[in-house]
């Protein structure tokens, strides 16, 4: 069965993905920060590993590409982010946005790098990241300056990892994943975690090397930068 490696899988969509992946009985890397208090993954039905994993920490992510030598990764799904708020520029906190920067852009680029050959080793060779709408310049409605330009920022990021492994058939890959009820997304967000993962999962699996730097909503749509 092919392999899944997810970042955040502990809470909220990726959580979510692991559920599904195992399910269907891929075998699942499911990475969080503290494996200790990550009982709904560890509550997971199927072929899951939980390994630990803070995409802000080089060492973390070089010492889990050193576990995961030789192993093919079909599918790895860079999903961990954050979202500081600050709703008007009078509102940024450096601090905060430099922190943002790092788990948004520099962490899934990071752990794409560390983990490239494995990704390359595999069938299906697919780099998935979970940006954003809000990262669109094209459909920028203002606002969320620090949670906005990490996305954008991962977006042009992405675009130029996809461009520089196009030539050994990487598929890179950006999702919006819908408004979605999380902890990020909030109770009263119109679409639900199953559906997100469902529908990104269904747009991976139709993925052909064509599509290496397409942004895409959820449910396939291709989205303006
Ligand atoms: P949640 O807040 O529910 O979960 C975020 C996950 O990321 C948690 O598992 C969290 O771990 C993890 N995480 C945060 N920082 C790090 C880090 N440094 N290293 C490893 N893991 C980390 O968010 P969602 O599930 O809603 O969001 C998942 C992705 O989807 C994010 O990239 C987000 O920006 C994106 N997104 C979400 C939308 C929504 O409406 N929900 C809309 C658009 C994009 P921990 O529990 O340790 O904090």
């Amino acid at each position: 069965m092919p392999t899944v490696l997810i970042t955040g899988a502990n809470r909220g969509i990726g959580l979510e993905l692991a559920r599904q992946y195992a399910a269907d009985g891929w075998n699942v890397l499911a990475t969080c920060r503290d494996p200790g208090k990550a009982a709904e993954l560890k509550a997971v039905a199927g072929d899951v590993a939980v390994h630990r994993l803070d995409v802000d920490d080089p060492a973390g992510v070089e010492a889990l590409a050193a576990r995961m030598e030789g192993r093919p990764i079909d599918v790895l799904f860079n999903n961990a982010g954050i979202n500081r708020r600050a709703p008007s520029i009078a509102d940024i906190d450096y601090a905060a946005w430099a922190e943002t920067m790092t788990t948004n852009v520099f962490g899934p680029i990071r752990v794409a790098w560390a983990l490239r050959d494995n990704v390359l080793a595999s069938d299906s060779k697919v780099m998935a990241f979970v940006s954003s709408k809000m990262g669109s310049v094209a459909e920028n409605t203002g606002g969320s300056i620090m949670y906005r330009s990490s996305k954008s920022a991962l977006n042009m990021a992405v675009s130029c990892l996809a461009k520089e492994l196009a030539g050994r058939g990487a598929i890179a890959v950006l999702f919006h994943p819908g408004h979605v009820r999380t902890d990020m997304g909030g109770p009263s967000a119109p679409v639900t975690a199953p559906d997100s993962a469902a529908g990104m999962r269904r747009v991976i699996a139709g993925l052909t090397p064509q599509d290496n730097g397409a942004f895409r909503n959820f449910d396939g749509t291709p989205l303006p930068w």
